[in-house]
């Protein structure tokens, strides 16, 4: 019995790189042909004409597999139905715009099943093909977040992996809704053999991040790692106590009157701490919001039509 690989494609309005992906992978897999695989494309709610271009692929290859979510789920949720339903010995996340060159896969399958390693990873070596404005960004993102989280992220780590079945089950072992799959990469920790990587400029279509979306990501990364920041309002809450005490005895010793030197220090203080309260309760919202979005506990995504029958 040969082993498999099952090649994980999340796909949001993809239909202009496509057939060009799927050429490189097919022969990227008849160079690996002591293997089998499976390509398996996750359609996270489409709207142009993905679903036709990956069903006319399942066709004429039957190692076509294809989930289609009912609406945009997010790649996330993707990768986590890719996981779910692949049904190889490792498995591979690649993404459908040929950014991956998917002429790495051997190496990274070779790390995997002949060197001993569990995990094999691609390190971006720099940030070619990106905005500036959202690669200062990510910079200052991983710095605060690394800085107060207790997972370490590595800046450069792409989603772009070949894992064994042991690391696929373990990250299956988190039950997470809200995941934030860097996270969870570096705290299953594992063996891993990191391959630099130059990501590859865009074959065609559009990036589909926006700065808000990347905000929003950012956030679910900071917040599902560390919950330092809720300790925030607490020690400025105690430094402002203190502080109130030495403004007390100073104006209770050295001022007989008021100016409007004084008053404007008041309404200062005033609009301050208000600002800080209303932060602080932002904070724990923000926690609170994520706890709602736990409990209920919701699917993570839901399947409108699929080829696998796992
Ligand atoms: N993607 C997805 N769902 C989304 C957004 C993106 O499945 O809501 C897929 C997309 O089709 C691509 C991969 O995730 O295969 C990476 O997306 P993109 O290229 O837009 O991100 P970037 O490379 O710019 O970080
Ligand atoms: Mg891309």
């Amino acid at each position: 019995m040969m082993k498999k690989l099952s090649v994980i494609v999340p796909c949001y309005n993809e239909e202009a790189v496509l057939s060009a992906f799927y050429e490189e992978i097919i022969k990227v897999a008849s160079d690996c042909s002591n293997y089998d695989f499976e390509f398996l494309f996750v359609n996270d709610g489409s709207k142009d004409a993905t679903q036709n271009i990956v069903e006319s692929f399942a066709k004429k290859d039957e190692r076509v597999k294809f989930i289609s979510f009912s609406r945009n789920f997010g790649k996330e949720a993707g990768m986590l139905a890719g996981l779910e339903h692949c049904t190889g010995d490792f498995a591979c996340f690649i993404d459908a715009d040929l950014q991956h060159s998917p002429d790495l896969i051997p190496e990274m399958l070779k790390a995997v099943d002949e060197e001993g390693y569990d995990v094999a990873a691609c390190r971006r070596v720099d940030r070619k093909g990106e905005q500036k404005f959202k690669s200062m960004l990510s910079a200052a993102f991983y710095k605060v977040v690394n800085k107060i989280s207790e997972t370490y992220i590595d800046d450069g780590a792409q989603d772009y992996r070949v894992m064994n079945r042991n690391v696929i089950e373990s990250i299956l072992s988190m039950k997470e809704n809200i995941r934030f799959t860097k996270g969870i990469f570096s705290w299953v920790g594992f063996n891993v053999k990191w391959f630099p990587h130059e990501n590859r400029e865009r074959a065609a279509g559009d990036t589909k991040w926006s700065v808000t979306k990347l905000f929003k990501y950012a956030m679910d990364g900071i917040i599902g790692y560390t919950s330092s920041p809720l300790r925030i309002p607490l020690y400025l809450g105690i430094l402002l106590i203190i502080l109130s005490g030495f403004y007390i005895i100073g104006a209770l010793l050295f001022s007989d009157y008021i100016d409007s030197v004084t008053l404007s220090a008041v309404l200062f203080a005033v609009m301050f701490i208000g600002g800080l309260i209303l932060v602080s309760i932002g904070i724990a919202g923000e926690y609170l919001a994520r706890i709602y979005t736990e409990v209920k506990d919701r699917p993570k995504y839901l399947i409108a039509k699929t080829n696998c029958d796992k």
